[in-house]
């Protein structure tokens, strides 16, 4: 036996390894768990009676500046419940009125935005869509992966299951089945079509270059782009003025603080 077999035989014998690894990446990967996350929830969710509880998933709705991306929103005859997942590991630091919330995995520690804050944007743009009363909308947040909080989790701030024992805490009826139902068809006809949503980040994709191009100061003289020049000689030696791309053609200068 030569050393190519040896090595052939070998390799036959671990082929299995191959899509063992394949499977261990996609199980480790991010969108996987993200995916499987999502999909926890939405079991979690979906387990309310749907008499009394419709599950509206990843609702994106129109904002003064462009769009915004809910979750899920279950609508009930209790409220409306705006839910927004977060899936992370570590140890997660923050209350209710902080900013910014960190995240620790070992000595490691990150910040991140308070998803409380994040999720109150889409409560206030769902507010104004439906018209309704911010009393009847109820932000929550669940908290899906390995974390364990440190400091005191806000009440409407959960793990997955905690989630829907919150939920369930209202049980006020406060929509007829009438409104129920149309609150229903309301956000169905105010939720964005991928369509229009391409359309909207196209146009705020626009909106970034031509502002972008803004910023180009042009020559108040011939059109040139104007660009930071440095005075080499004199009493303003080192100082930075607007001088003309088409220098020596354009003699154009201006103070920078003029901009
Ligand atoms: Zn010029």
């Amino acid at each position: 036996m030569d050393i190519g077999t040896l090595i052939i035989g070998g390799l036959l014998q671990v082929w299995y390894l191959v899509p063992l690894l394949l499977i261990v990446t996609l199980f480790k990967s991010r969108w996987f768990k993200g995916v499987c996350g999502e999909f926890l929830v939405n079991c979690l969710l979906s387990r309310l009676p749907e008499s009394d509880y419709r599950l509206i998933k990843d609702v994106t709705l129109p904002t003064d500046d462009g769009t915004t991306q809910v979750d899920h929103v279950l609508v009930s005859k209790f409220g409306i419940f705006v839910v927004e997942t977060k899936n992370m590991k570590g140890w997660i630091f923050g209350s209710k009125s902080q900013k910014q919330w960190t995240q620790k995995i070992y000595r490691h520690s990150s910040k991140f935005q308070n998803p409380l804050h994040q999720n109150y944007k889409h409560v206030k743009t769902l507010e104004s869509l439906l018209s309704i009363d911010i009393a009847y909308l109820h932000s929550v947040v669940i908290f899906i992966g390995d974390s364990t909080f440190k400091t005191t989790m806000p009440e409407n701030v959960t793990y997955a299951r905690g989630g829907l024992r919150y939920i369930k805490q209202f049980d006020q009826i406060v929509f007829s089945d009438a409104e129920y139902q149309s609150l229903i068809e309301r956000i169905n006809e105010v939720k964005l079509r991928k369509g229009v949503i391409r359309d909207i980040k196209h146009r705020q994709h626009v909106k970034a270059v031509v502002a972008a191009k803004e910023k180009v100061k042009p020559c108040s003289r011939c059109g040139s782009e104007m660009v930071v020049r440095e005075s080499k000689r004199g009493e303003n030696k080192g100082k930075q003025f607007w001088g003309c791309s088409a220098f020596p053609k354009c003699r154009a200068i201006e103070d920078i603080k003029a901009r």
